[in-house]
């Protein structure tokens, strides 16, 4: 079949297979140039492995560390009697696997629901069966809008709202490419506690204690959570809006982890990760016009980071090859710093006032967006011929 992309609001609902392979491809060979990460992880287990920040970490993990790994996701296979292509994360996993069985390192994939008992379960049925037994990573990169409680059975939606006043910013809307106001609205008292939830620290807490009570957390482990914070411009709708009270409870959750962890003489940590292109952070209202004057700043300046390059830099500069995490003073390690550097925040600050829809290729990186956006779902990576028909 030939692969289109079918855009529908900040979703692609179509994904091209040899598209997000030579992506996988392309971030391995990222990390092999930049060398082995020496003390580091041997077997790991990543939640949220198929795309963003855990897509790679798996890969960071797997050929930056030579570790074995064990991912879980949420991905829809393709349907080919129905023409529907799979989904990205589910291609990025394909070629991952591939890639990974062919340096000999055991891959373990998960399919379906973190949320749930059942594939925690499955999940240590597979670290057991791995060669190690245990796992020394566990990384926890879920975005999802959506919970089940796996012990009530409630299902608990996210909201992108602000808590306290309703407010009005500027936005983009990526379809028309058109700066456009915004309204955010408030939060109700049930909306917070729902996202915080759904977002915040608790699945966290019961991976690492359905772990810890099969007996496969390997000594000295480390686990590490992703978090955002951002410049004061997005506070309203992120860190001091609904999903940024979620993300102060998975950072409070740190601390009771890290208890746990040191009964293994290991760690555990949240590490504030800069803004960037995924499909989670494209839903954020205001965040890709932000991401896209981000983007110009830093790419101009010849400091701009993807998620490959952030999470090779935590791996090898703070997490090990002997190095030690620079925590902040909340106990949170920063690989944001060079976002949040003021000349980088007093450029974007500048450009903000002055965007409109007709100097928004000028003024901000929205090509690159846009270009980012697609890669996402394989489309518009060099050396893919999207002629050519592929096996859906
Ligand atoms: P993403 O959408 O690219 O990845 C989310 C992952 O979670 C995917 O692997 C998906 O399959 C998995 N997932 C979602 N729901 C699931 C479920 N119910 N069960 C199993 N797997 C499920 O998102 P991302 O942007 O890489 O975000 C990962 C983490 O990084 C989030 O905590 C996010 O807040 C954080 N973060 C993101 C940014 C950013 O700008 N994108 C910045 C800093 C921190």
């Amino acid at each position: 079949m030939i692969v289109q992309p079918k855009v529908k609001g900040f979703l692609c609902i179509t994904a091209h297979p040899e598209g997000c392979a030579q992506n996988v491809r392309n971030q391995i060979e990222y990390v092999k140039s930049k060398g082995e990460i020496k003390d580091s992880c041997k077997s790991a287990l990543i939640i949220g492995s198929s795309t963003g920040y855990g897509l790679a970490s798996r890969i960071v993990a797997a050929f930056g560390c030579g570790a074995d790994t064990v991912g879980v996701f949420f991905e829809r296979p393709g349907d080919a009697a129905r023409e529907r292509t799979a989904s990205a994360g589910w291609y990025n996993t394909l070629e991952f696997t591939k890639q990974a069985e062919a340096a000999g390192l055991y891959c373990a994939n998960i399919n379906g629901d973190a949320f749930s008992n059942d594939i925690k379960q499955k999940a240590i049925e597979a670290i057991k069966k791995s060669p190690k037994g245990k796992v020394d990573l566990i990384v926890y990169s879920l975005a999802s809008p959506r919970r089940t409680d796996p012990f009530s059975g409630e299902v608990y939606k996210s909201v992108l709202k602000t808590v306290g006043e309703s407010r009005s910013d500027k936005s983009l809307d990526t379809d028309k490419g058109e700066v456009v106001t915004v309204t955010v609205p408030s939060a109700t008292e049930k909306e917070i506690s729902d996202t915080v939830k759904t977002m915040g620290g608790e699945d966290w807490e019961l991976w690492i204690k359905a772990l810890d009570e099969a007996g496969v957390i390997a000594p000295g482990c480390t686990s590490v959570a992703y978090s955002y914070i951002g410049p004061k411009l997005t506070y309203p709708i992120y860190r001091d809006g609904t999903i940024g009270m979620a993300k102060k409870d998975l950072e409070q959750a740190a601390e009771r982890i890290d208890a746990i962890m040191k009964m293994h003489r290991g760690k555990a940590f949240v590490s504030i990760n800069k803004a960037l292109v995924t499909q989670a952070s494209s839903a954020i209202p205001v965040v890709p016009l932000y991401v896209s004057v981000l983007y110009k700043v830093m790419k101009e300046k010849g400091i701009h980071e993807g998620c490959i390059e952030q999470i090779q830099r935590l791996f090898s500069t703070q997490l090990y090859n002997g190095n030690f995490i620079d925590y902040d003073d909340m106990g949170r390690a920063r690989i944001d710093n060079l976002e949040l550097r003021s000349d980088v925040q007093d450029a974007v600050f500048s450009l903000w006032d002055k965007i409109n829809t007709g100097n928004l290729y000028e003024l901000t990186d929205f090509a690159g967006y846009k270009a980012e956006f697609m890669k996402l779902f394989g489309f518009g990576v060099d050396g893919v011929d999207y002629s050519k028909d592929v096996e859906i």
